[in-house]
């Protein structure tokens, strides 16, 4: 579309905004690998473009009476025209929602210290009906597939209620999870950055953590 009306376009941007004195969009987005936050300005082309990384914003709620007409229209296939040939088809793990759509992610790091550890995450998950995420560090020593990483190169989730175990809170992972509703974080280092982003903090050994949690709400099943 921005083609087609011979103006410009940002992709995936993390923020917007507009500069008051000229009316320019202010598009910001990840540049360099996600290195830096660029903010990009396209100040000889109208209109201005933009497409946003999902979860980065609520939608509005729809406003008839704003100014410019609002159309819905449904896309079905015969509109996409791509040069994009479908090779292999990789499912999310049966019964898990991708972490995108997850309404409880409970993310594990490298603070769970080796893969075996990774079960009482599992464990929890499954009693909360929720979808396991993941830091890079442990996508990166393919503890888990990059489906579940959390952050600038990952995915950015809003869930209600996000639970970070072994989780440093490096910028780069709470840009994806930040906008979350509900932060609890469990680390051993009471100074760790990501309890500056928590509603609660639990500060201990996160296996031993989450396997008390998944009991005890297993005991309560079962009574
Ligand atoms: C361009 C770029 C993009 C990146 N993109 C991403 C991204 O998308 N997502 C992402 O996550 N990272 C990303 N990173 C990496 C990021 O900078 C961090 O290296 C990574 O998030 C750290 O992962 P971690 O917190 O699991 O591990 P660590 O930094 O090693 O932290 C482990 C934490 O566990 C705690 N801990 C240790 N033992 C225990 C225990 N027994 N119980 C409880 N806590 C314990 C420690 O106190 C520590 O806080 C990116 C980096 C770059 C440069």
């Amino acid at each position: 579309l921005a083609a087609l009306l011979k103006t410009g376009l940002t992709a995936d941007c993390t923020g917007l905004d507009i500069e008051e004195e000229t009316g320019n969009l202010l598009q910001t987005r990840p540049a360099i690998g996600g290195n830096i936050m660029a903010t990009i300005k396209t100040p000889n082309h109208r209109p201005q473009m933009a497409t946003v990384r999902p979860k980065t914003f609520s939608p509005l709620i729809e406003d008839y009476e704003s100014k410019g007409e609002l159309v819905n229209f449904d896309v079905t296939q015969d509109l996409v025209q791509t040069g994009a040939k479908l090779i292999e088809f990789h499912p999310i793990g049966e019964g898990q929602k991708g972490v995108q759509d997850a309404e409880v992610i409970i993310a594990g790091g490298m603070g769970l210290r080796k893969v075996e550890n990774m079960e009482p995450v599992y464990r929890l998950s499954k009693m909360i009906n929720g979808t396991v995420g993941a830091s890079r560090k442990i996508v990166d020593s393919k503890w888990i597939g990059h489906e579940a990483q959390v952050g600038l190169s990952g995915h950015t989730v809003k869930p209600k209620i996000y639970i970070a175990a072994g989780i440093s809170g490096a910028v780069q992972h709470i840009a994806g999870m930040q906008t979350a509703e509900f932060i609890v974080a469990i680390n051993r280092d009471r100074n760790a950055a990501i309890f500056n982003f928590a509603d609660i903090g639990l500060v201990g050994d996160a296996v031993e953590i989450l396997t008390e949690l998944a009991e005890s709400l297993e005991s309560e099943v079962k009574r």
